[in-house]
């Protein structure tokens, strides 16, 4: 073959490969127009879309693996850590300035899981304690599931505090309560993606300073609220809960969600350079080049974080504060017309774009509402909110609830979502709660009577498991005769999984939706 003929081939064989590419992508949900309500996070400005496909075709190439080599690198990292920074009440290094004790300094991640998992990394080598000593994270049980994620990885113990079931709030005393000589971090979320609280991070800070080591880190998880609720209308003068407090030793928040960059990434901010580089890796000792990983990948892309700072610079300040008010709109005449709903309560907790939606228990029960029927009904009429499972804890449940990130685009359709959600509610209005797969019965009967522990599943092997769960997914359901899928495609609502989910104590749901995630994904 010569050069010719390979590069005609290659060419040949990749425009059928885009042209495949391109029918796949009609089938997913749309990422722009607003219709998604979760996942997605639309500016509702095509140019800055096409701005940072721009930039990533600039990036292209470049390994993010070595700033000495390539000196973009520092400076595209460094643009986005002085924005980002600026606009959470955080000071940089003064140059020539020595040692600043409350300086602060960044890391570009791939997202916010990644932020999440550096901060509690520097908060265990900080502390001095090695993995699986009993180093440990307290953070309401609010907190997102990366930092449960984080535990499992680095060797921490993860301790939630149980939160109102009401109100979702935590209160500052249960926090400072459950620190102790293991705790290597507490954490606050500004807000909850679950329930959209913003914790009580000026409290919890004062409760540390007073009583606690100095050394026990405070981390503000602003993944989602730290590029839209400094700018949210009429937050002017509100409570501070982001690096302006001297005690908050870092803070994360993700760019490819309220900075409306493509996925691919965060920022975490870390108050001194003990902390900043405590979650680095390094080592020479091995025969290759010298290796200073400032994040977990080795070689990666500069694709994302160029096209996040070009997004950055082109909106400004007074274009992120244009499209923080467009999506407060959204939010407020979302809450006004969906609270018009019967059968449905909306909780909207604190300022910022989050929305649960959860069953109205005021109301008789054949006109009441449940969230996840109504997730699935508002998703068959084109508009997709996310359910979320009833969470346990001894305080009382939180409730099953339905999630809505709301954006920019959003305040174009606020009309069409609650035509949506109206229409929705009364198709399901007093319908009994969802049920599981019919196939998971005997298992959950089982369980329930004790004929099987849970210990007995968990001992199942991988194999076992997998049999078990697609054959329940796939199982005709025997309501109305129909199987609900011939060949092995997983056809089960989401409202029947949650509440399986909401019937299994953690462990086993865990096994369950991983199976579940092996049987749409394994083809
Ligand atoms: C999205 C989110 C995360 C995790 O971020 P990913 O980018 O999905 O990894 C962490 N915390 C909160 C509050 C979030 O909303």
């Amino acid at each position: 073959m010569t050069l010719d003929d390979l590069a005609a081939r290659v060419q040949d064989r990749g425009e059928r490969a885009l042209a495949g590419l391109a029918r796949l992508r009609e089938a997913d949900p749309p990422t722009t127009g607003g219709r998604v309500l979760s996942y997605v996070y639309d500016s509702g400005l095509a140019e800055l879309d096409e701005l940072a496909i721009r930039a990533a075709r600039l990036a292209h190439g470049v390994n993010g693996l070595d700033p000495t080599v390539f000196a973009s690198v520092a400076e595209i990292h460094g643009g986005i850590v002085a924005r980002t920074r600026s606009i959470l009440g955080g000071v940089g290094p003064q140059a020539g300035d020595g040692p600043h004790t409350g300086a602060v300094y960044g890391s570009v991640t791939s997202g916010g899981t990644e932020s999440c998992l550096l901060a509690c990394l520097a908060a265990r080598e900080v502390c001095g304690r090695a993995p699986g000593d009993g180093g440990t994270i307290i953070a309401p049980v609010t907190v997102h599931a990366a930092f449960r994620k984080a535990a499992h990885l680095l060797g921490l113990r993860f301790q939630g505090v149980e939160v109102d079931p009401d109100s979702g709030r935590v209160a500052a005393a249960d926090l400072l309560a459950a620190v102790d000589e293991n705790t290597v971090l507490v954490v606050c979320s500004a807000p909850s993606y679950p329930t959209g609280v913003i914790d009580p991070v000026a409290e919890v800070a004062g409760g540390l300073e007073a009583e606690h080591d100095p050394g026990i880190g405070l981390h503000v998880d602003a993944c989602l609220g730290g590029l839209v609720l400094p700018f949210w209308p009429g937050s002017e003068g509100s409570d501070p809960w982001d690096l302006r407090i001297a005690r908050v030793t870092s803070v994360s928040a993700d760019l490819h969600k309220y900075g409306f960059a493509p996925k691919g990434t965060s920022v975490l901010l870390s108050r001194g350079r003990q902390r900043h580089r405590a979650s680095w890796f390094a080592t020479v000792d091995w025969p290759g080049y010298p290796v200073v990983n400032p994040t977990l990948s080795g070689s990666r892309p500069l694709e994302p974080a160029a096209a996040a700072w070009v997004v950055l610079e082109a909106l400004g300040e007074d274009g992120q504060r244009e499209l923080v008010a467009r999506t407060a709109r959204a939010t407020r005449r979302l809450v006004a017309g969906l609270s018009t709903i019967e059968g449905l309560t909306v909780l909207d907790r604190d300022p910022g774009p989050l929305l649960a939606v959860a069953c109205d228990e005021t109301v008789p029960e054949d006109r009441r509402v449940h969230p996840h029927h109504w997730a699935d009904a508002c998703g068959r009429h084109g508009i997709a909110v996310q359910a979320q499972p009833a969470y346990s804890q001894e305080r009382g449940a939180l409730a099953s609830s339905s999630h809505l990130t709301v954006t920019p685009v959003t305040d174009r359709i606020v009309d069409e979502i609650l035509h949506v959600g109206t229409l929705a509610a009364d198709e399901v209005r007093g319908m009994p709660a969802p049920v599981p797969p019919s196939g998971f019965a005997d298992v959950l009967d089982a369980l329930a009577s004790g004929a099987l522990s849970p210990a007995d599943i968990l001992a199942l092997p991988e194999d076992d498991i997998h049999t078990m769960v697609s054959a329940a997914l796939t199982a005709p359901d025997p309501d109305d005769g129909t199987p609900s899928g011939g060949d092995d495609r997983v056809e089960t609502g989401m409202a029947e999984l949650l509440a399986a989910i909401e019937r299994l104590q953690p462990d086993l749901g865990e096994r369950l939706v991983r199976a579940y995630l092996a049987a749409v994904t394994e083809i």
